[in-house]
């Protein structure tokens, strides 16, 4: 519930639980959600009895994350089926339900405020969707999210609140911060975060490793994932299901121009620089979050993170023409994270000259998520989700609120 812990670090478990073999000897025949429920199982114990973490599961793991084969030795891990059509919908629904069974016998309404440059807030605010007991106010920067995603952001009801703040996307996260830090509002509304950094958002992605590893149909060749990486969240998910056995042999965390990681995989330094803006635009991070849990797995030995993890990055052009290959070579639409993540692969097999492998490229997010750059590279229209198609057509609702603190913490205590 605390999100970040005391001491301004992150929480990470003690230990890596691993699987018994007689899973991984099982994994074949058992489905998504009941590797979903087996793995949080080892990370919650009885924290949380085991007919509720089976109901927590079944109503978050409720759609698929497919394996699609390029051709015998280059797949992509389909991450985009749930609400808002990007892998984060994993986290975020698991985030909710497991809040939600917390919070149900509290008489205080929980309040959640999310500031929110697009993809987050609206992951979060569909995974706390209708529930009951547990108020989310979304903050994003006006005019400066996309058409899309403003539509994600807005056209929720219920207990979902959209804030339009006429400012920036650091004006939305300083108001969230100094509401944290105000005393008459702590004291008088029960306030949560559900930050991307909450450790109940990785646990449920580490679960899709585990099943695409399931559904590879050659069993024995080495397996690589490549993943489209920000602040690291993902590929730390995916590190998790490694410890705790998943035989996957290299990770290689893909990115764009914000290279900070990729810098730091190869010289052993640190250095945080402001994010510039790419079309892979959930990755433009320049101080990634998740990379002291990274080290923590690693007991901050960067060699032994360099045995299981390489890192490259492309830039815009390079997304473009990876975009157009992928479609040119294997008729394969794929978004600009995703490309990133393709080139990347690319480039991990040639250095290493590798004939029999499992390549899995981590498909992040819909290509329509990016209409305009996808459909402008390859020539054409392509098909809007149906989920996306209503989320369009239905009518934004939105507050307006100037940037200053004042104007928000009296909106806040008004909603009492
Ligand atoms: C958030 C996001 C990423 C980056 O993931 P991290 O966990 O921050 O590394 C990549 N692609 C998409 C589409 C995202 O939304």
């Amino acid at each position: 519930m605390h999100g970040l812990a005391s001491d301004g670090g992150l929480f990470l478990p003690e230990e890596i639980p691993s699987f018994p073999k007689s899973f991984w000897e099982s994994l074949h025949s058992i489905s998504f959600q009941e590797i979903g429920y087996q793995t949080a199982k080892l990370f919650i114990g009885d924290e949380i009895s085991e007919p509720k973490l089976q109901e927590i599961i079944q109503r978050s793991i409720n759609f698929p994350a497919p394996l699609v084969n390029l051709n015998d030795q280059m797949h992509v891990l389909e991450l985009f089926h749930g609400p808002t059509l990007a892998f984060k919908d994993f986290g975020a629904q698991f985030m909710a339900r497991t809040m939600e069974h917390f919070v149900k016998d509290d008489n205080r309404e929980l309040v959640i405020l999310v500031a929110t440059s697009g993809d987050t807030g609206s992951a979060v605010a569909h995974g706390f969707y209708g529930v009951e007991g547990i108020k989310v106010f979304l903050l994003y920067p006006s005019g400066k999210v996309s058409a899309i995603q403003e539509k994600q952001l807005t056209t929720l009801d219920k207990n979902i609140v959209a804030l339009e703040i006429h400012g920036t996307f650091d004006d939305c996260q300083h108001l969230v911060k100094s509401a944290f830090t105000d005393d008459d509002l702590k004291e008088k509304l029960n306030l949560s975060s559900a930050n991307s950094i909450n450790i109940a958002r990785l646990i449920p992605q580490s679960f899709y490793y585990i099943n695409a590893v399931k559904q590879l149909k050659s069993s024995g060749k080495e397996i690589i994932v490549s993943v489209p990486s920000g602040n690291l969240g993902n590929i730390t998910a995916g590190l998790i299901a490694k410890h705790m056995g998943l035989p996957i042999a290299k990770f290689i965390a893909a990115t764009n121009s914000n290279d900070v990681f990729t810098k730091y995989l190869s010289s052993g330094k640190f250095e945080p620089r402001k994010s510039v803006q790419t079309y892979s635009n959930a990755m433009d991070v320049g101080n990634p979050s998740n990379l002291e849990r990274v080290r923590s797995l690693f007991g901050d030995d960067l060699e032994e993170m360099k045995s299981e993890i390489a890192s490259f990055s492309f830039n815009d052009d390079e997304t473009v023409s990876g975009i157009k290959e992928v479609y040119d070579k294997f008729g394969y639409v794929i978004d600009p994270h995703g490309s990133v993540g393709y080139h990347a692969m690319k480039k991990y097999l040639s250095l290493q000259n590798k004939k029999d492998y499992d390549a899995i490229v981590v498909e992040t997010a819909h290509p329509a998520k990016f209409k305009g750059v996808v459909e402008n590279t390859i020539n054409r229209e392509i098909e809007m989700p149906e989920r996306l198609a209503e989320c369009i057509k239905m009518k934004k609702h939105s507050i307006i609120l100037d940037s200053k603190f004042e104007t928000f913490k009296d909106f806040l205590l008004s909603t009492r």
